[in-house]
């Protein structure tokens, strides 16, 4: 058997693939730095 990779549904973020500091929220899987590059085209002024 080989594993097999998946894109999308692994627990890294869907945008880079790092696994540390992933943002589940808002139907996201992000991790923080993605979260804070798009946050403002989604509508997000600031997080942290
Ligand atoms: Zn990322």
């Amino acid at each position: 058997m080989k594993p097999k990779k998946k894109f999308g549904r692994s627990d890294g973020c869907t945008r880079c693939g790092r696994k540390r500091g992933i943002i589940r929220r808002y139907g996201m899987h992000l991790c923080r730095q993605c979260f804070r590059e798009i946050a403002p085209n989604i509508g997000f002024r600031k997080y942290s």
